[in-house]
């Protein structure tokens, strides 16, 4: 069977609440009409190829390397090869199918080469080893592209920017509305619309219900995940604390008894300003909080300096020179005695003895 090039189709589904379901309906190349199907959340994808990027590249450059060294023009043995790679590629994730479909159509090349179908002046262990370059460059790409349109810490290389806004702000919750993107190419669509009940004399608008797009490479499935997270008011984040990317669904202390229009913005909000992707992961960031507050002496110590400060000035004394004379004896002797390494229990020291001056001035 002669595989089209156009068979990996991807459908958005606005059934049940919104453009949340995406559908990919996939055909291996290499196993007759055999059709394997799934389904998953929008962006499982892309969130996929993001977070497993590193692990991906390191596998494809595994097999890249194998094609160069082995140097070996078998047919067998190259299917052999890239048939395990697609395993591979599985083992990290049942949402890589795209990944999966490119390989299946080099295996498929190979196959062509063989029956003659297709000629090439390359060596076929060299042409292997430019597609999985290739194969490599455009996931590169992609993964650039998908971050500098939701994080204003990346530029269009994926490069992190040198920044000194607000971090937590605009890296951790990069909101809906900092999606930057100006053009967005898009693959063919079909799209059907809910007509099933439509009357003639309801004024309601028929709207789109199911979108199927052919997808010819990565940066198809990009694009077209990036518009509809656009389109659903959605926003690819970056957890504070397990650094996984993630698109909030369910929403957290809203209730849902407002009027609509007021709901739906505060659920848009709420959602796209998360800072963590789990309960798990908000609850160790919370402990981590509390931790960064027990140690947070330097604030303690600027607040009392600076009432010191004024104290000098209304009555003329020498408090902040007599309170640094002090402080910074102290701090000499938790040096000497637990050493610079122990910053921790340093700090802790350090405010248990700033908090305890405070107490004793307001006796
Ligand atoms: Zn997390």
């Amino acid at each position: 069977m002669k595989p089209n090039k156009s068979n990996f189709l991807m459908t958005f589904d606005s059934y049940n609440g919104g453009f949340d379901k995406e559908q990919t309906t996939y055909l291996p190349v290499l196993i007759g009409d055999k059709v394997v199907k799934y389904e998953n959340e929008l962006a499982t994808s892309l969130l996929d190829l993001l977070n497993n990027y590193d692990k991906i590249l390191k596998t494809l450059d595994k097999y890249l390397k194998k094609c160069i060294e082995q140097k070996t023009n078998e047919y067998s043995e190259l299917i052999k090869t890239f048939g395990n790679l697609k395993k591979e590629i599985l083992k990290q994730s049942n949402n890589l199918y795209i990944l999966i479909y490119f390989i299946d159509i080099l295996i498929f090349d190979i196959l062509e080469i063989q029956n003659g179908n297709l000629y090439i002046e390359d060596e076929i262990y060299l042409y292997c080893a430019n597609y999985i370059f290739s194969l490599k460059e455009e996931l590169a790409n992609s993964r650039d592209f998908a971050l500098s349109t939701f994080f204003r810490t990346y530029n269009i290389t994926g490069e992190q920017l040198q920044y000194t806004g607000d971090m937590e702000k605009d890296f951790y919750a990069s909101a809906y509305e900092t999606f930057t993107a100006t053009q967005l190419s898009l693959p063919s669509v079909d799209i059907k619309f809910d007509n099933v009940e439509y009357n003639s004399n309801s004024k309601e608008k028929m709207e789109p219900y199911s979108f199927t797009y052919s997808i010819f490479s990565i940066a198809d499935l990009v694009n077209v995940t990036l518009y509809h997270l656009k389109k659903n008011e959605r926003a690819i984040l970056c957890c504070a604390n397990c650094k996984k990317y993630f698109v909030p669904t369910a929403h957290i202390n809203i209730v849902e008894k407002e009027d609509s229009d007021k709901l739906e913005k505060k659920l848009i909000k709420e959602r796209n300003t998360r800072v963590t992707c789990s309960n798990d992961c908000l609850n160790a960031r919370r402990k981590e909080k509390t931790k960064q507050n027990l140690y947070g002496y330097k604030k303690e110590k600027k607040n009392l300096r600076d009432s010191l400060r004024n104290m000098d000035k209304r009555h003329n004394t020498h408090l902040l020179e007599e309170f640094d004379l002090k402080f910074n004896k102290k701090e000499t002797e938790l040096l000497n005695k637990y050493g610079s390494d122990n910053f921790e229990i340093i700090e802790e020291k350090l405010l248990q003895y700033i908090l305890s001056i405070k107490d004793d001035r307001k006796k």
